[in-house]
């Protein structure tokens, strides 16, 4: 166990803050420095795509106090950039031109909103949804009363439309899939989409955006068939790149636009360098193949994981992918990653507002969704973790309970 020394992390978020906590749990008693570049106390991203109201209290959630930082002996370099990486010498630059030594570097820089190239998408109020500031201005802009355009169904887009909708707007959105949220698989899909047109968002799909217009602020968003929606404001969700330059400078391997690669426990290709969270490609054992993960919760337990690793107590990032989502005040939830040939079961009376389904590899349950279904998910996770041998016809008999369900498994 290392008893001396300097561990820089760069990127002060979910697993920034998570490998931080770790390394002093593992017994790490050198130097601990998180570097980023908000000058913000590292918060919660999930409640900025959900506390759209403006109230910038409800928005601004720190993942934990100031005092547990000064408490576990971890420097916060807060509203610093990291520049580049010189593993030759050690060191991390910062674009202030300081330089630290640092033993080993994690890198948890996350990843950046994807702009879209096509004209206008400079004007103002062309919006992406990413950090505190990107939730402030949009909150200012609901608070106005919209009309508001998304583009890009994914969750972030969804939640948006969902609040913005709340709030009284007027919001349609634009996606170019046959359906929003598609990684959900087509019915579970359906059924949200389904939520959001009957709560009144205006959905459109397989719908393409030619320009925005306007002159210095949006104005309206012209759609490849001629179509023009009015828009106070664009919110653009249509996926994000990888932070991932740095590693990429300094020699660590990452993977053509994809992100940072790394082993089971967060090693880089360099042995300077490790990394978690959003930016990594990971080697996930519930994934088809290596890739990205990019939820809170991922963050958090792999940024854990690489922690001890980091602490010189190596340990395996395999806990089962989980996330959640809010839809007009209803929960959404998965566990488990399911992979395109897997069987989808969905229980009966499923509807927009609520359902529970799985998904079977080879007869074993390899994933779960739900919507306001919390206490099933709860139990969902526990045949998803075990990958429980069940049968559809099973899963699909609205007379056997989940409970029962993972009594019945432990015991085989
Ligand atoms: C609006 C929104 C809502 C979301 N909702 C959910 C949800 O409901 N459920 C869910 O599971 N997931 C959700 N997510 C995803 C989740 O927030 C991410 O998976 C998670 O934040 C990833 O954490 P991370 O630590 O890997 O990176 P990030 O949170 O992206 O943090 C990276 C940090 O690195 C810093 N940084 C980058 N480069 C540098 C540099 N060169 N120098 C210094 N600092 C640098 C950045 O400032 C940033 O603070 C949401 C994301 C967003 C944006």
């Amino acid at each position: 166990m290392a008893r001396v020394g300097h561990h820089v992390i760069v990127g002060g978020s979910a697993a920034g803050v998570a490998a931080a906590l770790a390394l002093r749990r593992t017994g790490f008693d050198g130097a601990v420095t998180i570097v980023d570049a908000s000058p913000r106390l590292p918060y919660e991203r999930p409640v900025l795509s959900k506390g759209l109201s403006g109230d910038e209290e409800a928005m601004f959630r720190p993942i934990i106090p100031a005092e547990e930082y000064r408490a576990a002996e971890i420097e916060l370099r807060l509203g610093s950039e990291v520049d580049t990486l010189d593993p030759e010498a050690g060191l991390v630059r910062l674009s202030d031109g300081e330089a630290m030594n640092a033993d080993r570097v994690l890198l948890t820089t996350g990843v950046s909103a994807r702009r879209l190239s096509v004209p206008g998408s400079d004007l103002r109020n062309v919006l992406t949804l990413r950090d505190f500031d990107d939730a402030r201005k949009l909150a200012a802009v609901i608070a106005s009363g919209g009309p508001l355009v998304i583009v890009g169904g994914g969750f972030i887009g969804m939640e948006v439309a969902a609040a913005a909708r709340t709030a009284g707007c007027a919001v349609t959105v634009v996606e170019a899939a046959p359906m929003p949220l598609l990684p959900l698989g087509r019915p579970l899909a359906r059924l949200v989409t389904e939520l959001h047109r009957q709560e009144g968002v205006r959905v459109l799909t397989g719908a393409k955006i030619e320009a925005f217009l306007g002159t210095e602020e949006v104005q309206e968003v012209l759609l490849s068939d001629g179509e023009r929606l009015p828009a106070a404001a664009v919110v653009i969700g249509v996926g994000v790149v990888p932070n991932d330059e740095l590693a990429a400078a300094a020699g660590a391997e990452v993977r053509n636009g994809q992100g940072i690669v790394v082993d089971a426990c967060g090693r880089s290709t360099h042995p300077w360098i490790l990394a978690a969270g959003d930016v990594t490609v990971q080697p996930h054992p519930r994934l088809a193949e290596p890739g990205r993960i990019e939820h809170w919760d991922n963050a958090q337990q792999q940024g854990a994981a690489v922690g001890a690793t980091m602490a010189g107590a190596p340990r395996v990032h395999d806990a089962v992918p989980y996330f959640w989502s809010e839809q007009f005040g209803l929960t959404l939830q998965m566990v488990g990653r399911p992979w395109a040939d897997d069987r989808l079961v969905v229980r009966p009376g499923a509807d927009p507002r609520h359902f529970t389904a799985f998904w079977l590899r080879d007869g074993l349950v390899v994933a779960a969704a739900g919507l306001d279904a919390v206490r099933d998910l709860a139990m969902a996770k526990k045949l998803v973790e075990r990958t429980a041998p069940v049968s559809a016809e099973v899963l699909a008999d609205a007379s056997v309970g989940l409970r029962a369900l993972v009594k019945e498994t432990a015991r085989r």
